[in-house]
C-alpha cells in the first residue's frame, strides 16, 4: 500500500453497482432476530448477502431450580426466559472454554446445516421433541465428515411419562429413559420422528415431527 502512494495514483473508489449493504449478527452473520445482542452492516456481492434470519441466539424457557428446560409442570416463579447462543456441536468445547453459556444439554441443533427451520425455543409441552420444529429442513454439509452430521433430539418429558421411546420412520431409535436428548445422525430423506411413553396405563405418543434431509 505504502508503495502505491508513494506514486501519488489513489483518488476516490468508487462502489461497483453489484454491492448491497446489510446488517448483520455479529456472531451468526445471518440477519438479525430478536435476540441478537449486536449487528454491523455488512457488504455484500448481490445475491450473496444472507437470506435467513439468525439461528445462533435463542430464546428458551429454563426452570431455574434444574437449569433445564422448563416444561407444564414448572410452577411459574421458578421459570425465566434466558437468551442462548446454539453453536453447532463442534463448538461445544470451545464454548465451554469460553464460558459461553449453552441451552440444557447444550449441542441442540446443529444449525450451521440448517438451511431453513424455526424452532419452538418456547414451546413449553411437557411431553415433545423441542429440538426440532415440524417442518425443519436440513442440509448435508458436503466436507464435513457425515459421522460428525448429528443433530440432537432434545425431548421436553414431564415426569408423570414413564417407558419413554424415541421412534424415527416408524422404527425404535432409541429409549430414552431419563435422558432428555440423543443424537441423531443426518441421512437425506424424509423422516418422522414421534416419542412414545406411558402416562399411567395410557399409552401416549407426542405430535410427529416432519424433518427433511437435502444432500
Ligand atoms: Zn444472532
Amino acid at each position: 500500500m505504502l508503495y502505491l502512494e508513494q506514486r501519488g495514483t489513489g483518488g476516490d473508489f468508487s462502489v461497483p453497482p453489484d454491492i448491497v449493504e446489510r446488517k448483520v449478527c455479529t456472531v451468526s452473520g445471518q440477519l438479525p432476530g430478536r435476540y441478537c445482542p449486536g449487528t454491523i452492516d455488512e457488504v455484500f456481492i448481490a445475491g450473496t448477502e444472507p437470506t435467513d434470519t439468525c439461528t445462533i441466539h435463542r430464546m428458551y424457557k429454563i426452570d431455574v431450580r434444574t437449569l433445564m428446560f422448563a416444561n407444564r409442570g414448572t410452577p411459574r416463579q421458578y421459570v425465566e426466559k434466558k437468551v442462548f447462543e446454539v453453536l453447532p456441536p463442534i463448538f461445544d468445547r470451545w464454548a465451554a472454554r469460553e464460558g459461553i453459556r449453552v441451552p440444557p444439554g447444550s449441542a441442540l441443533l446443529a444449525n450451521s446445516r440448517v438451511v431453513h427451520a424455526s424452532y419452538p425455543g418456547i414451546m413449553n409441552p411437557g411431553f415433545a421433541i423441542m429440538s426440532l420444529e415440524d417442518g425443519a429442513v436440513f442440509k448435508i454439509d458436503p466436507v464435513l465428515r457425515r459421522m460428525y452430521q448429528d443433530v440432537a433430539v432434545a425431548v421436553a418429558v414431564g415426569e408423570e411419562y414413564r417407558f419413554v421411546k424415541l421412534y424415527i420412520d416408524g422404527r425404535l431409535f432409541s429409549n430414552l429413559s431419563g435422558r432428555s436428548e440423543v443424537k441423531w445422525n443426518l441421512h437425506e430423506g424424509e423422516h418422522d420422528l414421534q416419542l412414545v411413553g406411558k402416562c399411567g396405563d395410557r399409552l401416549v405418543r407426542s405430535g410427529i415431527v416432519h424433518v427433511t434431509v437435502y444432500r
